[in-house]
């Protein structure tokens, strides 16, 4: 028996919002089309010729109860956070934040070579999970594996797998795939996933056909597939580069406010009495 090919359940063309402190953002996940796709809380994507849309970036703030997934394709975001860490971000550079108990930081892009683009999703942490350690996993372009395939297709692996090969991170309790796949014209592209998982592709570049119907996209435009396992894409006469991202669902209730995604509205009461008071980032942390 072949595994089942998913099926598309819903195409969403993104939002344009400014977040921060004044950046003009692409946002598919998180707006009142589709509040969760669980457990993906949130999907953005920046990038403008025009520093000023930019430039403002994201100053200092708080996290509670998720992870922040920043993948850039071009130019750069420096940061700098409550544990101390600070580093720069360049084109390809991935950055697996996990927020936990809380960290406040700050999230600032800048062109390079006059350009500037890149993602950050959002990823539910589970209750159990939701106030522990803070941690990085930051990974250079160089060190995010890429499989090439027959016809000029390319994948880099940023997590999960293709075939045996292994993402650059780990660890991590959604069991993610995220993988940036470029397909060149009248290619395709075809991915198991485990059939618990629920997957979204995100399409940047380019248009094409999804799924077993093959259903018409075109970038920008956000990809829901519905049940099965194998994904399929096939690049139309532009090709298509997109995001390929599925996770664990957790099946938990949420209460946003924010930057914080916890269980309980209590739960974000108390996160908000806390920096009020000065004692929202753990000294055990
Ligand atoms: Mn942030």
């Amino acid at each position: 028996m072949t595994a089942q090919t998913r099926t598309v359940s819903q195409i969403i063309t993104p939002m344009r919002v400014i977040e921060g402190a004044g950046v003009l953002l692409k946002r598919s996940i998180a707006t009142r089309t589709l509040d969760y796709l669980d457990p993906f809380l949130l999907l953005d994507h920046f990038g403008s010729d025009d520093p000023a849309d930019y430039l403002a970036g994201f100053p200092m703030h708080p996290h509670r109860g998720i992870e922040t997934v920043t993948y850039m394709l071009a130019g750069r975001v420096t940061h700098k956070d409550s544990l101390g860490n600070h580093g720069t971000l360049g084109g390809g550079d991935v950055q697996w934040m996990t927020a936990g108990g809380g960290i406040m930081h700050e999230e600032m892009p800048e062109p390079y070579e006059g350009k500037m683009e890149g993602f950050q999703l959002w990823v539910n942490l589970p209750a159990k999970l939701k106030m522990t350690k803070p941690r990085y996993q930051d990974i250079i372009s160089a060190d995010i594996p890429v499989v090439e395939l027959p016809g000029g297709v390319k994948v880099r692996l940023i997590a999960g797998y293709y075939g045996v090969t292994s993402g650059a991170v780990t660890d991590i309790y959604a069991d993610p795939t995220y993988l940036d796949v470029t397909l060149p014209p009248e290619t395709s592209f075809s991915h198991s996933i485990p059939a618990d998982h629920a997957v979204f592709a995100y399409l940047f570049r380019g248009n094409g056909l999804f799924g077993a119907k093959a259903i018409a996209a075109e970038a920008p435009q956000l990809v829901i597939f519905g049940d099965g396992e194998t994904v399929k894409v096939q690049a139309s006469t532009a090709g298509a580069r997109f995001l390929l991202v599925s996770g664990l669902p957790l099946g938990e209730p949420i209460a946003r406010y924010g930057p914080f995604v916890m269980n309980t509205r209590e739960e974000i009461n108390q996160a908000l009495m806390e920096l009020r008071d000065g004692t929202f980032i753990k000294s055990s942390n």
